[in-house]
């Protein structure tokens, strides 16, 4: 299996702008972002997409979403609120196959998410 662009950006194969790294997780700011603050928290275990999760992986989501908690914490955003979005496959709008949560904030989102 070739590496994913997020593997890359982990071995520092391809440039990004890194706001949180630990032994376990990489956290960047999407190049595309959509809304001021667009963040992505990546573990640095290549799981293809969220249908590949096990028990094994627990621990490892917990800490994705803590990682999540306190990286709005960073950006102001844990009071105004903010977007955490897993898109699984294609009909969700999964572009690239290696797990990552978004972390969306500074605007208003809408719900329905349409
Ligand atoms: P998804 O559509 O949920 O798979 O999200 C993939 C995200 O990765 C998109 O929001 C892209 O803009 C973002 N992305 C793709 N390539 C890069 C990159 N080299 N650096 C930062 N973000 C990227």
């Amino acid at each position: 299996m070739s590496k994913s662009i997020f593997s890359k950006i982990i071995d520092r194969e391809i440039p990004s702008d890194i706001v949180y790294e630990d032994e376990q997780l990489i956290a960047f700011k999407d190049i595309n972002p959509q809304a001021p603050v667009h963040i992505l928290i990546v573990p640095k275990k290549e799981i293809p997409t969220i249908n590949d999760l096990t028990e094994e992986d627990v621990n490892l989501i917990g800490r994705i979403i803590l990682t999540a908690k306190k990286i709005a914490k960073q950006f102001n955003l844990s009071e105004r609120g903010y977007r955490l979005v897993l898109n699984c496959n294609e009909e969700a709008g999964q572009t690239v196959f290696h797990i990552h949560c978004h972390l969306l904030g500074g605007r208003t989102f809408h719900w329905p998410p349409g």
